[in-house]
């Protein structure tokens, strides 16, 4: 087990030891790892310190892990003066989906994203980590004695980072990351239906899915891309999420080693951008258009037309001089 990190993990404790009442937050826009983490966390903190008060409170939801049965707690400004709020999963505190933690009287930040604009009076980042479910699990774990996993936790945690490990396939995948999933199904989950809840569609989906095919583009040095434009988000009645998982249907072409997902804001001008890539790193590029993330997963916004055929343009002539200059990429 790695103990790196312990003294910060202890102080996490002993913070949490310190405090009858517990808030956990996550980014906006959740996803499996951040439903997952915060779940999971959760229900650890419940089972070990039954006489703390631990709330989950966000302020939006997730359909795709819904069957994690994601807490809709909703908490008075007053029930934040003496709480410590614990945020999972949020790289920077503007992405933080509950805007009241300002009000708690101190904050822990859990978290696997580089850590460009630290905040927290407790900070424990670990970037190069799968997942911040694979931090929970190493924190329950290096405080074993004092920590109790159930299955319940464990179907949080462990849903948790098989998305962000793309199903322990991104290169962020460890043998530590094995280890501790490892630990998790050892408590008698059942995958097939987990797997079930993550990649069972409607069969209208499908329909939908031929029609992005039909409308993708890929460049001349290989970026894939699609607008998802107000129109057809309109069209297909898609929800902002499933707006946003268009992304995922351009991941697997050959020769494709940077994908893109630019998703109209049916209110404004607004165009969010999801940014995919395999052997390149891409985080960079989000930075340039004011955003950030991971080297093979970042996220950023551009605001006209032109904006976007920059970004376009700027990620094939990096996908040209990655291919250039590297063998082995496919
Ligand atoms: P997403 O495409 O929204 O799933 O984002 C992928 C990753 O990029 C997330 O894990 C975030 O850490 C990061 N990210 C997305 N959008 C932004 C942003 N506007 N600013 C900074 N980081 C972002």
């Amino acid at each position: 087990m790695d103990n790196k990190n312990f003294e910060i993990k202890k102080q996490i404790l002993d913070k949490i030891k310190e405090y009858d009442r517990i808030i956990i937050g996550r980014h906006f826009r959740p996803d499996g790892d951040a439903v997952g983490s915060t779940m999971g966390f959760a229900t650890i903190l419940r089972e070990s310190f039954p006489k703390k008060e631990v709330f989950v409170v966000n302020e939006d939801y997730s359909d795709y892990v819904a069957f994690l049965d994601d807490d809709k707690t909703v908490l008075a400004d007053e029930a934040y003066a003496d709480a410590l709020f614990v945020a999972i999963d949020t790289g920077t505190s503007d992405r933080l989906s509950n805007k009241k933690y300002v009000l708690a009287k101190e904050i822990v930040k859990i978290d696997h994203h580089v850590d460009n604009i630290p905040y927290g009076d407790i900070s424990w980042v670990e970037d190069r980590r799968s997942s911040a479910c694979e931090m929970i699990v190493d924190f329950a774990l290096t405080f074993k004695d004092e920590l109790k996993v159930t299955k319940r936790a464990a179907e949080c945690l462990f849903t948790g980072i098989a998305t962000d490990s793309g199903r322990f396939r991104f290169s962020s995948t460890s043998g530590e990351t094995m280890r501790l999933a490892g630990y998790l199904l050892d408590f008698g989950l059942d995958l097939e239906t987990i797997y079930s809840n993550l990649y069972l569609e409607e069969f209208d989906y499908f329909k939908f899915q031929a029609y992005i095919f039909g409308q993708m583009k890929v460049t001349e040095n290989g970026v894939a891309y699609i607008v998802v434009t107000r129109e057809m988000q309109k069209e297909w009645n898609l929800s902002n999420e499933e707006a946003s998982n268009v992304i995922s249907l351009l991941n697997s072409i050959k020769g494709s080693i940077i994908w893109l997902a630019f998703i109209e804001n049916p209110f404004d001008e607004e165009v969010r951008v999801r940014l995919r890539s395999r052997f390149v790193t891409i985080n960079k590029l989000a930075e340039k258009y004011g955003g950030g993330g991971h080297e093979c997963a970042a996220g950023a916004t551009v605001h006209s037309a032109e904006e976007l055929q920059c970004l376009i343009d700027d990620a094939d002539a990096i996908s040209r001089d990655y291919k250039a200059n590297n063998t082995g990429w496919m």
